[in-house]
């Protein structure tokens, strides 16, 4: 690609908090695609006469998840409705927020796309409570099948965070999105499920470019939808950057006033295509909702809530660097794989005292055994108060490395046959204590000395590597032996002969 050009990316994450009921009424806040229609109620169905009313633990989730993006939390907010028809809207508009959002001008830090670069610190315009439309079920067995509408959704809590244009990359744009995906299982808002629909995004994209002139163009902006996992947000913009480079190259110059245009991911063809133009602000005739009351937050409210947020990902990966000693690429690996895996991690620590060594076992063995599994954390047999206790075993110096190895493997073995409790870890670790007894370990050094002259004397010749078979001899006499101390001593009782 020739000219400079630079591309500009925001992002659209809807996210469905994690409540019992609705955002409006008490119907329950379930995925349940095999019972269509059942979880609803004349309040999410749109029925004359019924009034919503606001679940204040949806609003509750929102002012925290809207914190740990740093935003603003204005003390009034109100609800407007959306309108728009859609077989999948009974009431034929979206209760919304327009004008007054619920939060504002915030930021995501994320990590550069240049290894070791500074973080690159996104901007959030806003984030505001709305709620979910239903599902349209289209039959696509190829034959004349109906479409179908299910409700179950209509009127689920979510959440809507609006990025700034500030991504460069799709590369970035798949960071910016798996770091808000820590954030928000972190801040315990949302499960995030993305089969399930309960974390999905749009993209907007474009390019600006900086003509030979001096003069600066821009491609009109696309936004782009039906990308159900990251890595097809990364595929859809890179392509859709592709794409709008070459479109640029033919026409020359920007479409001038051309509106904003949808376009839909096809994951199959690998391409995007043209859906359809996009609605206009205005099209929607907001208007405030007359049904509900604007929330107002007190100052102390506000405040209450942000002493009470979790530790944010970004600030428990500083955390573990600097208190733990553990590498940033540790740390990304175990706060990445989420809550549950950063809590074993964490108890790993506290039992065994060495957050280095909690590391490396963790994201090495167990997240190894975990993967080969697919268990879920919470029920890998070997817990953390198990593995921390077969760790403090090596920080107290009582353990090898490799015989705590074999001991992991022999405790996932009995796992399999039953129960597995810290008696069987100190049991196992018990016979493989390094031996410390200096006397036991001098009298078989003494004689393993005098029965390899040859090798004596090539040693004391500065061949060291010709203590290996007296080493062996010393192993097999002295069971738990510590290998290295065997070999310090060796080295050390021949040169003073
Ligand atoms: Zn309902």
């Amino acid at each position: 690609m020739s000219a400079d050009y630079t591309v500009i990316i925001g992002l659209e994450v809807h996210t469905q908090l994690k409540t019992q009921s609705k955002l409006f009424c008490g119907c329950p806040n379930l995925f349940n695609p095999d019972h269509p229609n059942t979880q609803t109620c004349p309040v999410c169905l749109g029925l004359p006469g019924a009034l919503p009313v606001m679940n204040r633990h949806a609003f509750d989730l929102s002012v925290k998840t809207a914190l740990a993006l740093n935003c603003s939390i204005p003390t009034f907010t109100k609800w407007d409705r959306k309108q728009y028809y859609y077989p999948d809207l009974p009431k034929a508009y979206q209760i919304s927020q327009f004008d007054l959002p619920m939060s504002e001008n915030g930021w995501l830090e994320i990590a550069n796309d240049e290894d070791g670069g500074p973080v690159r610190r996104i901007g959030i315009t806003r984030a505001h409570l709305e709620e979910d439309a239903g599902k349209n079920i289209h039959d696509e067995s190829g034959g004349r099948g109906d479409s179908c509408v299910d409700l179950n959704r209509t009127g689920t809590p979510l959440l809507e965070i609006v990025s700034e244009p500030d991504l460069r990359s799709a590369s970035e744009a798949r960071r910016y999105l798996e770091e808000m995906k820590t954030l928000l299982l972190f801040v315990d808002v949302s499960d995030c499920n993305m089969q399930e629909g309960s974390l999905r995004c749009d993209a907007n994209v474009n390019l600006h470019f900086h003509n030979a002139d001096g003069s600066k163009s821009a491609t009109p902006i696309v936004e782009l939808k039906n990308m159900n996992s990251f890595r097809n947000v990364e595929m859809a913009i890179e392509y859709e950057v592709k794409r709008q480079y070459n479109e640029f190259q033919k026409t020359g110059k920007t479409i001038e006033g051309s509106t904003k245009v949808t376009r839909g991911w096809d994951a199959e063809g690998n391409r995007t295509f043209a859906q359809r133009e996009k609605e206009d602000v205005s099209d929607y005739r907001f208007l405030p909702d007359p049904d509900l009351v604007p929330v107002v937050l007190t100052e102390a409210e506000i405040e209450a809530v942000r002493a009470a947020l979790p530790e944010t990902p970004a600030l428990k990966r500083a955390r573990f660097q600097t208190n733990l000693g553990l590498s940033e690429y540790d740390a990304s690996v175990i706060i990445g794989q989420g809550p549950g895996l950063t809590q074993y991690f964490e108890s790993v620590t506290t039992t065994c005292g060495d957050g280095k060594i909690a590391a490396n076992w963790t994201t090495q063995d167990v997240l190894r055994d975990l993967n080969a599994t697919e268990a879920s954390v919470a029920n890998f047999p070997i817990t953390s108060e198990i593995l921390g206790t077969l760790l403090k075993w090596i920080t107290d110096e009582r353990l090898t490395n490799k015989s705590a190895r074999e001991v992991y493997s022999l405790l996932k073995d009995k796992a399999d046959s039953g129960e597995i409790s810290i008696v069987d870890v100190d049991a196992l670790a018990g016979e493989r204590e390094i031996v410390n007894d200096t006397g036991a370990l001098e009298a078989a050094i003494t004689a393993a000395i005098a029965s390899r002259p040859e090798a004596v004397e090539d040693v004391k010749n500065g061949k060291l590597q010709a203590v290996g078979p007296m080493m062996g001899m010393v192993m097999k006499q002295v069971g738990g032996a510590d290998p290295k101390v065997v070999r310090e001593m060796l080295i050390q009782m021949i040169q003073e002969l």
